[in-house]
């Protein structure tokens, strides 16, 4: 997941907000919503798509238990997960090329981004501009855990204007549950003090915060210390869903280490998951608490991706893939150039090629790429399709469906339930609120 910005349309949203927030409120960045359709503008590919990048593989400073990514680093050797210099120009020659001209985001990811060091990403900056085509404009993103964050990446991030998202889980007692580091300890306050780095030098960042076990049961504890103590504006919550076999969850529940202390590698396969994982009532639950509270005071204001999501949907601008009818545009690549259908899916049997041999475009309009994002709305059951908040659901992320409808059709999103209560309690309000919108969309 990456960071994002919100819907540039609250300032039509005048009735739905308090009198504090109507006068502070201040249009942010519009999200455009990449078409299916690929076009021809001026001999330049207009097919946009987004990539995210891991300059270090999967590997990460951190222990966070339920991160299933960790276990990527099993697919390359642990020790060399470092993306080159060579690499590095290779990825941005062929990202800048298969591009559209206008607005191109550049975004890193990991494991953690940081551990591959300062030097990697002033180069990375460097190259982007000497590379891009006249008509591109770069920006820059980074999902952090925010440990390593000192003054020197304060500055930097500042000043080339990335966009931050800082992993938090809420306060200590609930971001301490699962993210610690490699010998188990809490991690709260150096993200803290991370936090603290970015707002000093104002950098442009968004919270990024898992829903699992820990913090299900605290929407409104948690949204609240985003606002209020952290002064966060921008805010995104993401279900933690540890899908395993029968077999693997022994090992899974030790934080996917079996007895030797050797990870597995996580597949998206099974039907069970992780203790730790999200509860599909809690998550329905989770976000009706912060959409509450939301309405009530921060329209306009505090900008959560579910609900610009939503109401995007109901205006038929689609800016997040779960959401969306068809995915198959946010592509990862590896430290090692090698390219991947999704994040989700970095694993064998979703490897498109390699950054150095075939171009992004090439790969996006492969006959399995476009067939991996044909699926997401071709494989819905019945359930789905004939669901009155389809609209804004679209049956969730194909990586989540791993339930049975009661009639017993597979393919059922984990999280169905959840995701009714949410859309269907604030269906009405996100639908009033586009009607406001829409003629000024016309
Ligand atoms: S599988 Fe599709 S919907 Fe899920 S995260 Fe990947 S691109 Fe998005
Ligand atoms: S709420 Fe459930 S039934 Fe409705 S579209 Fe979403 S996953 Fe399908």
């Amino acid at each position: 997941m990456r960071p994002s910005r919100a819907l540039d349309s609250y300032p039509t949203l005048d009735r739905f907000m308090t009198d504090d927030a109507r006068a502070s409120s201040t249009p942010p960045t519009v999200v455009t919503v990449p078409p299916f359709e690929a076009g021809d503008r001026g001999g330049r590919p207009s097919l946009p798509f987004s990539v995210l990048a891991k300059p270090t593989g999967a590997a990460c400073n951190l222990d966070c238990t339920y991160c299933f990514f960790l276990s990527k680093e099993v697919l390359y050797d642990a020790d060399g997960q470092r993306m080159t210099e060579a690499g590095l120009e290779s990825y941005l020659v062929n990202l800048l090329t298969s591009q559209p001209d206008g607005p191109v985001e550049i975004a890193w990811q990991g494991g953690e981004p940081t551990m591959r060091g300062l030097a990697f990403f002033r180069r990375a900056v460097e190259l982007a501009e000497q590379l891009r085509h006249p008509k591109q404009v770069v920006s820059h993103s980074l999902q952090t855990n925010g440990t390593l964050l000192d003054d020197d990446w304060g500055e930097f991030l500042a000043e080339h204007r990335f966009l931050v998202g800082l992993s938090v889980d809420g306060p200590a007692h609930l971001h301490d549950a699962y993210r610690v580091n490699k010998a188990g300890r809490a991690t709260h306050k150096q993200v803290m003090r991370g936090h603290e780095i970015l707002t000093r030098h104002r950098v442009d960042y968004n919270i990024l915060c898992t829903v699992h076990a820990a913090n299900q049961d605290h929407g409104r504890e948690v949204y609240r210390f985003f606002r209020d103590d952290l002064g966060a504006r921008h805010v995104q919550f993401i279900p933690i869903v540890e899908r395993v076999t029968q077999e693997q969850l022994p090992i899974a529940e030790q934080g996917w280490k079996d007895g030797s202390g050797t990870r597995i590698l996580y597949r998206q396969q099974g039907d069970a998951v992780t203790s730790r994982s999200v509860s599909p009532a809690a998550w329905g639950e989770f976000l009706v608490e912060v959409f509450d509270e939301w309405l009530q005071h921060d329209v306009g204001t505090v900008f959560v991706q579910h609900f610009d999501v939503m109401l995007g949907n109901a205006l038929g601008q689609y800016s997040m893939c779960v959401h969306a009818p068809e995915c198959g545009s946010a592509l990862a690549v590896e430290h090692n150039g090698d390219v991947y259908s999704c994040d989700h899916y970095v694993e064998p049997g979703y490897r498109l090629g390699n950054v150095a041999t075939t171009s992004f475009q090439g790969m996006l309009q492969s006959a399995e790429q476009r067939e991996f994002g044909r699926t997401k709305r071709t494989s819905l059951p019945q359930q789905c399709v004939e669901c009155p908040v389809k609209w804004a659901c679209e049956g969730g992320c194909p990586k989540d469906r791993f339930d049975r409808t009661p009639s017993g059709e597979p393919g059922l999103n984990h999280l169905c339930e959840g995701y009714f209560r949410f859309f269907s309690h604030a269906e009405p309000t996100i639908r009033a609120m586009a009607d406001e919108i829409a003629p000024t969309l016309r």
